[in-house]
């Protein structure tokens, strides 16, 4: 097979027409505006396009009825509120691109978009053809997306994910931990400091109770998180606080793990009895455990690299994606987009030098798989 030539001056300026059409998750209208922008690309190349409820995008290439077919998936949206660009432009320092949202995932998108193009001017597509979604608020855990996911990886006899590469590597990501978002509501009783503690019942004493004992569901060697990042209570210095709030993150690699943690939050209970405790949310995203059909489809990806002449190599990661979602449904590799750093940071940026490198990768996958 004759390899693309990925057109790197193209992919730049494609590039910064999505990252200079700011997308916060938190803003569905103008994440709107990138995705329509995809879709714009996407008619040009012939693709059936079709608006899912929630924003999420449904691009079909070649797909044929009854036939499997190769899901990618991709997200429009970004951790970056609106007005970054003003103190965060786009900006090239030699081999890498800066900007928001470069690297998760503007930039793989773009990528992708390269490789459709190519397979469109060779009139070569995958067998049973490619399924993307672009779905708007994975940064803030993909509530508008999920369902359309999950039934399209029911589909899909493999699945894409465009996120970038592990931050400063060629590496792609073969599992990653599940991730959940508790918040407790306590609430005490209050009264004076002074003159009358013994009547009050604290909600900050029981909420730093809390931090500890739930902080020491960790378990290292099992990969499992837990982090209190968050606490706010009391009224003033002079008053037994009568309400206070604590946000847990928690991290876990196996679905055995989740149920564990899930399981003692919610039955945790303060050492002072007056003081009530509700919990409110729960595993967000389960864990993509690394299988052997994930490595399958890694080992082949190994050797299109090493037939490129680079070396990949893979890692579960802590963060998760969309990937999480259809792992346990089809066989799911992640980490396709473009290589960089800086997910989440002011030095995001993406790696121009190795670009081209991971655009081939995605693009003799797709027709091998
Ligand atoms: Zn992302």
């Amino acid at each position: 097979m004759t390899d693309m030539e990925p057109d790197l001056n193209a992919m730049q300026a494609d590039l910064r027409t999505l990252v200079e059409t700011e997308s916060p998750s938190s803003d569905p209208t103008a994440v709107a505006r990138v995705t329509a922008i995809i879709e714009d690309w996407a008619r040009d190349l012939g693709a059936a396009v079709h608006a899912l409820p929630g924003g999420t995008a449904e691009l079909s290439f070649g797909v044929q009825e009854g036939q499997k077919y190769l899901l990618i998936l991709a997200h429009a949206d970004t951790v970056w509120p609106h007005g970054t660009l003003a103190h965060m432009p786009m900006n090239e320092h030699g081999a890498r691109l800066y900007g928001p949202g470069s690297y998760d995932m503007k930039g793989g998108i773009v990528g992708l978009f390269e490789v459709l193009r190519a397979m469109r001017r060779d009139e070569r597509w995958p067998t049973g053809g490619v399924k993307v979604l672009v779905s708007p608020d994975e940064e803030i855990g993909s509530g508008s997306s999920r369902g359309h996911i999950e039934a399209a990886a029911q589909q899909a006899r493999a699945v894409l994910v465009i996120e970038p590469p592990v931050a400063d590597s060629h590496n792609l990501k073969t599992g990653r931990k599940g991730t959940g978002n508790y918040v407790l509501t306590l609430s005490g009783v209050a009264s004076h400091a002074g003159n009358r503690p013994e009547l009050g019942a604290s909600a900050i004493s029981a909420a730093a109770e809390a931090v500890l004992a739930l902080e020491a569901l960790a378990d290292h060697a099992k990969g499992t998180t837990v982090s209190a990042g968050l606490i706010q209570g009391g009224s003033a210095a002079n008053v037994i606080a009568a309400s206070a709030r604590l946000e847990v993150d928690v991290r876990v690699a196996t679905v055995t793990e989740g149920e564990r943690i899930d399981h003692a939050i919610r039955a945790w209970k303060p050492g002072n009895e007056r003081v009530r405790v509700e919990v409110s949310g729960g595993l967000n995203r389960p864990p993509f455990e690394e299988s052997a059909a994930t490595m399958q489809l890694f080992a082949t990806a190994q050797q299109i690299a090493a037939d490129l002449g680079f070396q990949i190599g893979h890692e579960v990661v802590g963060g998760g994606s969309d990937g999480n979602f259809t792992a346990p449904l089809a066989p799911t590799l992640d980490g396709l987009g473009a290589p960089g750093d800086g997910a989440h940071a002011s030095h995001e940026h993406i790696r121009l030098d190795r670009w081209a490198d991971h655009v081939r990768l995605l693009h003799r996958l797709m027709l091998e798989i």
